[in-house]
């Protein structure tokens, strides 16, 4: 699997947050069905070229400029900086993490070969790919549903950057830059046989790929916004080159709005990670906690698009730790709280007490018509079908809604509400089991409860049961000495109507 990476030019911001989510549960799932994955995600440290963008700078050079930094030291830093925002959504790191200025002499053998083969012209100093002449024995835009008759004759562009684009260098306006001459001022460049330069963008990936995957390779990831001109270029380039076309399936993930619109520079709306982490941009009314974002942009389709807005955070916030707690509650659990002796429910009981609950939850959640199943029956139905959705083009999004209906059961059985017995001890098992999985290794979400926070937890209920266990031999001198004792520490316990017990500091 390829991934284009980041350009790392400057700090990754929102956007860039929902490629590397989706394809990292695309990784997780392929390894937990057992497949050997071979996942390259490149960075893109050589000055790209945005031929779309109307704009031929090198942003890596202005930048450094700007910075007064060495490039490969302005690269390092936002290196850095997007493996460090990655490692707190919990992405798994990339088998491997090419880098372009590592790979020149790889993209200067690929140029040749492809001018070799009669698709590619040199021109003061610049090597351009040509696309009419592949468009007349290839679907030039098959990916992108571009039509190549309107590419290769739209207007000329009379503006300014006509020069810098190499617009009066390339045959034709669809023609792309598959390495440019370097200006003087331009920092970055390298020897080539075309004289001093840098590679075009879209060469990376068709160099990188084909070196560490083969000349056909099972998945290509990004964002839709790459799909033209750089993929639709990327097949180009490496179906000239390795006489086959390098992606048996294209993965494209939607793009993220802000508020309605489309985030960019010119709507002042990009949210950098580390803005978004600490709360500090005008548009952010708080500060999201990476394991928020994660579980808000799974609970779309990745193929959606998906809107940003404090109250969808909000509200993904409060999902995601309704989520966990019920989750932790349950790895947490043994048979223990199986009541055995006393309170044994029928199923229809717990059926019912369920149905009560989800009228009180108030999360919109789906209300399916599934009055004669049991809870048994409901839970293992919801669990079955986690395979299905996530079969079915990773969706996320559904298996995320049935584990918000398998949280009121979970939820019930905690607070005693409904016997534990409404569960079969092998759907309880299924449960745990199946609940691990998706949640921690393919969604990748994980508890941002720190890890001693998660012990004194786990302390209390040492101490609530100890006291419980007390007041049922009716050894009340032990049950106080708890409860006085904790309270002198100013944690309140409270005794419950229904014999529960929570606790609180004071
Ligand atoms: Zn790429």
């Amino acid at each position: 699997m390829y991934v284009c990476g980041p350009t790392v030019s400057g700090e990754s911001h929102l956007g860039h947050a929902r490629p590397y989510i989706t394809f990292d549960v695309v990784y997780r799932y392929l390894l937990h069905l057992g497949y050997k994955v071979r996942y390259v995600r490149n960075v893109t440290d050589a000055g790209h070229f945005e031929e779309e963008g109307r704009e031929a700078i090198d942003k890596i050079s202005t930048k450094a400029q700007i910075e007064k930094l060495e490039p490969m030291e302005l690269v390092q830093k936002y290196t850095n900086l997007f493996r460090w925002a990655m490692d707190k959504f919990n992405t798994l790191p990339p088998s491997i993490e090419p880098t372009a200025t590592g790979h020149i002499v790889e993209q200067i053998n690929m140029i040749q070969d492809i001018i070799k083969a009669g698709y590619g012209y040199e021109k003061g100093g610049s090597v351009y790919f040509d696309v009419k002449k592949y468009a007349s024995s290839h679907d030039y835009g098959k990916l992108s549903g571009r039509v190549v008759e309107d590419l290769l004759h739209a207007a000329s562009r009379t503006d300014a950057n006509r020069t810098l684009e190499g617009q009066d260098e390339k045959r034709d306006q669809a023609d792309f830059a598959l390495w440019k001459a370097a200006p003087p001022e331009h920092i970055m460049r390298w020897n080539s046989p075309w004289g001093e330069g840098f590679p075009g963008w879209h060469i990376e990936c068709s160099a990188m790929a084909t070196k560490y995957l083969g000349a056909q390779f099972d998945i290509h990831g990004g964002g839709m916004d790459l799909l033209f001109p750089h993929h639709e270029s990327e097949i180009a380039q490496s179906t000239i080159c390795n006489g086959v076309a390098p992606v048996r399936y294209w993965m494209h993930n939607n793009m993220i709005t802000l508020n309605g619109r489309k985030m960019g520079k010119s709507y002042n709306n990009v949210i950098k990670l580390t803005e978004l982490f600490s709360g500090d941009h005008p548009l952010l009314e708080k500060a999201y906690s990476p394991m928020t974002i994660r579980f808000f942009i799974l609970q779309t389709h990745y193929r959606s698009t998906l809107d940003f807005s404090n109250e969808a955070l909000f509200a993904a916030e409060k999902g995601l730790k309704r989520l966990m707690d019920a989750y932790e509650w349950l790895q947490r659990s043994d048979d223990r709280w199986r009541m055995t002796d006393d309170g044994r429910k029928n199923a229809d009981d717990g059926r019912q007490m369920i149905d009560d609950r989800r009228e009180n939850t108030g999360d919109g959640e789906r209300i399916t018509d599934y009055s004669m199943e049991t809870a048994d029956q409901k839970v293992l139905r919801l669990l079955n079908e986690f395979e299905e959705f996530i079969n079915d083009d990773f969706g996320t999004a559904r298996v995320l809604a049935n584990m918000f209906e398998i949280v009121p059961v979970i939820n019930s059985i905690k607070d005693k509400n409904i016997s534990a017995d409404v569960l079969s001890r092998g759907t309880f098992q299924l449960l745990q089991r199946k609940m691990k999985t998706y949640v921690e290794d393919i969604l990748g979400l994980k508890s941002e409860t720190g890890a001693e926070a998660k012990k004194i937890n786990g302390v209390m209920e040492v101490l609530i049961d100890l006291r419980k266990e007390a007041r049922s031999r009716k050894d009340w001198v032990s049950s106080d000495k708890i409860r006085n004792q904790l309270s002198e520490l100013g944690i309140i316990l409270k005794d419950e109507k229904d014999g529960n017990m929570t606790w609180n500091v004071a």
